[in-house]
């Protein structure tokens, strides 16, 4: 399968079944992401357990893209320390932003289906918004934007 259509088929899958979709009682930790470019909105739930993410959840009303990123985000970052979901926070935005180089070690695995939206200005903030949500829940900011001046993320992901 080439890598076009296996991002389709992820896409698909994660929209018809999207994982940890809902919400959590007593979470830990939470934030609200907004991407007003597409009109994308997540509501990110976790527990974390010491440093480990214990359980995850997402609810939200967004496009497609967004949606399968959130799902598959959830079942990577779930189980993983603080540390590692940071990790692979930053990654991802570089994946997406065209400024990973996918042949040096990386942590994204099967992730990297979504490189191809480096590609896709228009997409790049859909596909990268429940990752800036998650950092933003991890960190205990409540609310989140794509767009916002304040974000320690704007700049890295500039005007795409
Ligand atoms: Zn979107």
């Amino acid at each position: 399968m080439n890598s076009k259509s296996l991002y389709q088929e992820v896409i698909l899958d994660h929209n018809k079944k999207p994982r940890n979709y809902g919400t959590l009682d007593h979470a830990s930790h939470h934030a609200v992401g907004h991407n007003p470019l597409c009109g994308d909105h997540l509501d990110i739930a976790l527990n974390l357990k010491g440093e480990h993410i214990d359980s995850i959840a997402f609810q939200g009303e967004s496009c497609a893209i967004c949606k399968a990123s959130a799902s598959m985000m959830t079942t990577v970052v779930k189980g993983k320390t603080r540390k590692d979901a940071e990790t692979l926070i930053k990654e991802f935005r570089d994946m997406a932003t065209g400024t990973l180089n996918l042949d040096a070690e990386h942590h994204l695995g099967r992730l990297t289906v979504f490189a191809g939206v480096r590609d896709l200005p228009t997409r790049v903030k859909c596909a990268i918004l429940p990752w800036h949500t998650l950092h933003a829940a991890l960190n205990s900011v409540t609310t989140t934007s794509t767009e916002a001046e304040d974000d320690p993320m704007h700049a890295a992901i500039g005007d795409a």
